[in-house]
C-alpha cells in the first residue's frame, strides 16, 4: 500500500495568534522552496496542519528533507480516506498489513473532531481493532506499549489514517521572526550560532571579514562552505565579504597592542551594522560564549558594543565550548571549521590583549585615525555571494 501524504504539524506556530496565518504562509513557502525539485507535490492547509499530497513522489526523500525545515513539530506519513466506517476499516487494514512485521503488536486511538460522526472514539476503536484482528494471522493487540499506534482521525472532510510520527526540527519557520546579519568568521562558533538563530525563525545574511594576503582564497572557501551547510535549513543565503586588510594594518601600527583586538571588534561591528542598515535587517549575531577569550568578557562587550546600539544576538552566550562542538557535529559545520586555515584575527592577535579594556581608552586611541572614512571604503568593496544549496559560487555585487 502506499501512503498518499504527508501529515505536518506546526507545534508552537499554532499558539501564535493573530500572527498565525502569517507563520504558516511562511512555513508553506520554505517547505516549497525545500521540495521545490519535486513540482508534483499538492500543498493543502488547515488552520493547524498541513496535507503534503504526494501524486506518487517516493515518500522516503521527502521525510528526509522535512526533517530539517524549522517550524515542523511532527509529521506523518499518512492516508486518507472517506469518513465512512467501512471504509475507514478497509484502509486501517491495509495501512496495518503493509508495515507489520512477525511480533509486531498494535493499538488504534481514534480521534473524532467531527462529533456528528455516528461512533464513539470507543467503538472506532473497537470496530477497526477487531476488523484487524479479523484478517492479519499473527497480530496481538497491546494498548499500552504497541510497536505501531495506529491513529485515526475523523474529521468531517474526510478521515487521516496514520501509523508513525517523525519528529520535526522545531522551532519557528525561518524569515517570521525577520532578519538579522550574522558574523561568520570560520571557526566552530559562529555557524552555530548561525543555525540557533535560523531555528527561531530568524532570516540570515552573513557578513565575512576578509583581509587578504593575510588569508587565503582556501579561508574565503572555507566561509562560503559553511554558509553553504546553514542553507539545509532556511534556503539560500547571501554572503557579504568585507575587505578588511586596511582597517586591520592601521589598527595594528595606531592602536596600543593590547587594544588591538578591541578595536578590531569595535570596527567589525561598525561595518556590519552599516551593512545591517542597507540591507533592511534588524539585529546582529555573533558566536560569542561568555568568557571564552579576552573579546568575550562582559567588560570587553562594553567597550566593543559601545559602538551601535543595535540588538545583537548571541545564542552562545552561556554554552561551554563542548555543547556548542556537539552542535557544530549534529549540522555538519564543524569538520569545515577545523580545516586548518587561518582567520584574520588569529593572524592578528596580540599576545597579551586586554581582557577589561576600557571603552575612554579605546575611543581615545581610535580619534587619531579617521576610521569613518577606512569604513566607508570597505563597505563600498563589499563582494557579496549568493550562496544556494547547489551552486556554491555565484557572483554578484549588490553594491
Ligand atoms: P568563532 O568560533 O565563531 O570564530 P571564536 O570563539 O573564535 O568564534 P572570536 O574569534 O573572538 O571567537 O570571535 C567572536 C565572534 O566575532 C565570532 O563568533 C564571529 O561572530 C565574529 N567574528 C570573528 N572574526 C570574524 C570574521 N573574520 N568575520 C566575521 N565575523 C567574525
Ligand atoms: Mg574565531
Amino acid at each position: 500500500m502506499k501512503f498518499d501524504h504527508i501529515l505536518i504539524r506546526f507545534g508552537e506556530i499554532s499558539t501564535k495568534g493573530r500572527n498565525r496565518k502569517k507563520f504558516v504562509d511562511r512555513l508553506k513557502r520554505n517547505i516549497r522552496e525545500v521540495l521545490a525539485d519535486y513540482p508534483n507535490l499538492g500543498y493543502e492547509s488547515t488552520r493547524d496542519r498541513l496535507y503534503l499530497h504526494l501524486h506518487d513522489e517516493d515518500h522516503e526523500v521527502i521525510v528526509k528533507k522535512l526533517k530539517s525545515i524549522f517550524g515542523i513539530q511532527s509529521f506523518s506519513l499518512a492516508i486518507k480516506c472517506e469518513s465512512e466506517i467501512t471504509k475507514i476499516k478497509e484502509s486501517a487494514l491495509e495501512a496495518i498489513k503493509s508495515l507489520y512485521q512477525p511480533n509486531d503488536t498494535f493499538k488504534v486511538t481514534a480521534k473524532r473532531a467531527n462529533k456528528q460522526f455516528p461512533l464513539d472514539t470507543n467503538e472506532l476503536n473497537y470496530q477497526i481493532g477487531s476488523h484487524i484482528l479479523k484478517n492479519t494471522d499473527d497480530l496481538t493487540v497491546d494498548v499500552k506499549t504497541p510497536t505501531i499506534n495506529l491513529r485515526v482521525e475523523v474529521r468531517s472532510e474526510a478521515t487521516y489514517l496514520t501509523c508513525y510520527d517523525y519528529k520535526g526540527a522545531g522551532g519557528l519557520p525561518v524569515g517570521s521572526s525577520g532578519k538579522a546579519m550574522l558574523l561568520l568568521s570560520g571557526g566552530i562558533d559562529s555557524p552555530v550560532a548561525g543555525y540557533l538563530s535560523l531555528k527561531r525563525g530568524v532570516e540570515l545574511e552573513v557578513i565575512h571579514f576578509f583581509s587578504p594576503p593575510y588569508t587565503s582564497e582556501r579561508a574565503k572557501q572555507k566561509v562560503i562552505d559553511l554558509t553553504q551547510e546553514l542553507t539545509a535549513f532556511g534556503g539560500s543565503i547571501k554572503l557579504h565579504i568585507v575587505p578588511f586588510t586596511i582597517i586591520q594594518e592601521k589598527i595594528q601600527a595606531q592602536v596600543p597592542e593590547n587594544y588591538t583586538m578591541t578595536s578590531t571588534r569595535r570596527m567589525m561591528l561598525k561595518i556590519a551594522d552599516k551593512l545591517r542598515e542597507s540591507r533592511q535587517a534588524l539585529a546582529l549575531i555573533t558566536g560569542e560564549s561568555l568568557g571564552q577569550v579576552a573579546s568575550q568578557t562582559l567588560e570587553s562587550m562594553v567597550a566593543i558594543n559601545d559602538v551601535t546600539s543595535t540588538p545583537i544576538l548571541r545564542p552562545l552566550i552561556t554554552m561551554d565550548k563542548t555543547e556548542i562542538i556537539e552542535i557544530a557535529k549534529k549540522i555538519g559545520t564543524h569538520d569545515i571549521s577545523i580545516r586548518p586555515f587561518e582567520d584574520c584575527c588569529t593572524i592578528f592577535t596580540p599576545a597579551n590583549p586586554k581582557t577589561k579594556p576600557k571603552l575612554q581608552k579605546v575611543s581615545r586611541f581610535e580619534s587619531f585615525v579617521d576610521f569613518d572614512e577606512l569604513v566607508d571604503e570597505a563597505i563600498n568593496n563589499v563582494e557579496t555571494i549568493t550562496v544556494t544549496k547547489e551552486q556554491k559560487d555565484e557572483f554578484s555585487n549588490l553594491f
